[in-house]
């Protein structure tokens, strides 16, 4: 009874009206927010999926084209003749306008990004391991080697041609000293550097990595007076634009190595990341196969290995 009057009470009436509009929507909240969170996150998923898949096959289809072009550049350096013509990349054409040059010119695949993995001072104890993982991505890199004449470091060096990798000069000494103290000591150790090669694995080098960069502090004489020697020998000298940090006194851990190498390759358009294959350097191996899996996954962005197509990186002008 007392009851039934405290509901026709209007007062209390208005009341509980209100409390049960609370825990109705209440309730409403609790059901369809779950359900708006649930759909929003499956249309986000599916879109990232989507953007993936894209992402993936464009990459597939582009590391393709950089197996075409690596598959191309051994074709022709097991002929090297240079006016051979061959069907090119996505239908390009060869160009042959460098026909007395000794390498032959393949117009690279077209890329947003190119990344070119660039190795100082080798041959080196490290030389096969850092083949093998260059092999296991089926990349081609640039090894700017030096002149090594035992037996393991010949053999090191015919590995790396036969492995299909660019093999650019960086001097036979390596002893800045003696190459940068005329022009007379820099051309006679380029022609040891040159004929190492050579002798070695039947390759006329034309790439050439100044020791130290071409803005090293060491010489004494205008690096301009040895570039224009380089340039009257058919030879481009390459520096480079991201360094990997191998090369300094303190040791540098693998992943301090993997983060200085993949710096900023998203906002460039030509990479050349500077590393070394040295008996003292084996955090670079380590780091290898990171920064090429990163690379490899970003967007529009190919590994190549230097050739005549490749718009050099110069520190001087
Ligand atoms: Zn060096």
């Amino acid at each position: 009874m007392a009851d039934r009057v405290s509901v026709t009470d209007p007062k209390r009436r208005k009341r509980i009206n209100r409390l049960k509009k609370i825990i109705l929507g209440t309730v409403a909240f609790l059901i369809i927010t779950p359900c708006v969170i649930s759909l929003v996150v499956t249309a986000i998923l599916f879109r990232e999926k989507n953007i993936n898949k894209a992402l993936r096959a464009e990459n597939k289809a582009l590391s393709e084209k950089a197996t075409l072009f690596q598959s191309k550049l051994e074709e022709l350096s097991l002929t090297p003749s240079t006016d051979k013509e061959f069907a090119g990349i996505s239908g390009d054409t060869i160009d042959t306008k460098i026909s007395e040059s000794p390498v032959s010119y393949i117009e690279e695949p077209e890329a947003k990004h190119k990344v070119y993995l660039t190795f100082d001072d080798g041959p080196s104890i490290y030389t096969e391991e850092i083949l093998d993982i260059l092999d296991e991505y089926g990349v081609k890199a640039t090894f700017f080697v030096q002149g090594k004449e035992d037996e393991n470091s010949v053999k090191r060096l015919k590995d790396i041609a036969a492995g299909g990798h660019t093999i650019g000069m960086h001097s036979y000494s390596h002893k800045y000293s003696e190459i940068y103290s005329s022009l007379d000591d820099f051309a006679q150790d380029f022609a040891l550097i040159r004929s190492y090669i050579y002798d070695n694995c039947g390759v006329q080098s034309v790439f050439y990595r100044f020791p130290g960069g071409s803005s090293n502090n060491v010489s004494d004489i205008d690096m301009h007076v040895f570039a224009d020697y380089l340039a009257g020998q058919d030879v481009v000298f390459f520096d480079w634009n991201v360094s990997s940090g191998d090369a300094g006194k303190q040791k540098l851990s693998k992943d301090a190595i993997v983060r200085n190498s993949l710096l900023g390759i998203e906002d460039r358009q030509e990479n050349v990341i500077l590393f070394h294959d040295s008996s003292s350097k084996h955090s670079t191996v380590l780091a290898l196969p990171e920064i090429i899996e990163s690379i490899q996954a970003m967007d529009d962005t190919v590994i190549l290995p230097i050739t005549a197509a490749t718009k050099p990186v110069q520190h001087i002008k």
